[in-house]
């Protein structure tokens, strides 16, 4: 009944508010097939968590300090056609951009870099009432998304703590991030689990930006038993 509603109700938003192409404006989609080809047409080269220069798989250096063991993003937040998605779901709650973002989910070597049966998939959760506000949770969207990708659960191990205001609502045209750029100090027990931990941890966010909130949520994790913890982005700014 609340799929058929949502249906009636994107109906209509897509007739007061016809989609357009978040890159060319081309009216009929949130992005186009040629805009689809021209920003997708290249592989990304993963970085390391800690200090953000190339490694192969994504992995953190051996000499680098993180508690993330990892890092897999799809693209840069630059990429016009991600950041123009990423904003028109979170600012402005179209859910229409979905399916693209899963496209681009679908793009990471998710299978080939963490295989395996014991990795349980966790968001980086908003706080209750910031969810309550924006009446979704991205993280918890991405992890099921990936969750079912890989066929491992999705579990919402971890909570906020802390309700912090809105960061960059709506800024000007920019290619700087929209995530997270807090220092590390003010994220510090930013998050707790609800629930003791096994096994690996793949982190999910939308954006990577300092790490300083993957970093908090990957502490609670390793607090609660995790023995490795990963993150998976859709988007490095
Ligand atoms: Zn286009
Ligand atoms: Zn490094």
């Amino acid at each position: 009944m609340a799929r058929r509603w949502g249906r009636v109700v994107q109906g209509i938003t897509d007739v007061l508010f016809p989609r357009a192409c978040v890159r060319c404006g081309k009216e009929g989609d949130d992005v186009c097939s040629s805009c689809w080809s021209v920003a997708f047409g290249e592989a990304v080269a993963l970085v390391c968590p800690s200090c953000q220069k190339p490694s192969v798989i994504g992995s953190r250096h051996a000499g680098c300090t993180s508690l993330l063991d990892g890092l897999l993003f799809a693209m840069p937040y630059a990429n016009s056609v991600t950041h123009g998605l990423l904003r028109r779901w979170k600012f402005d709650y179209v859910r229409s951009v979905e399916p693209h973002l899963k496209r681009l989910i679908e793009r990471l070597p998710l299978a080939e870099i963490l295989g395996g049966d014991d990795w349980t998939v966790v968001p980086v959760s908003l706080h209750e009432r910031r969810k309550r506000e924006r009446g979704f949770d991205q993280a918890a969207w991405i992890a099921k998304t990936v969750a079912d990708h890989l066929h491992l659960p999705a579990v919402n191990a971890l909570e906020r703590t802390r309700y912090t205001k809105q960061q960059s609502r709506r800024p000007a045209r920019t290619t700087k991030s929209d995530g997270d750029l807090r220092s590390k100090q003010d994220l510090k027990g930013a998050f707790r689990a609800r629930q003791s931990i096994e096994g690996r941890i793949i982190l999910c966010d939308d954006v990577f930006t300092s790490g300083a909130t993957m970093e908090a949520a990957a502490k609670a994790c390793r607090d609660a038993g995790a023995t490795s913890v990963w993150g998976v982005v859709i988007a490095k700014g």
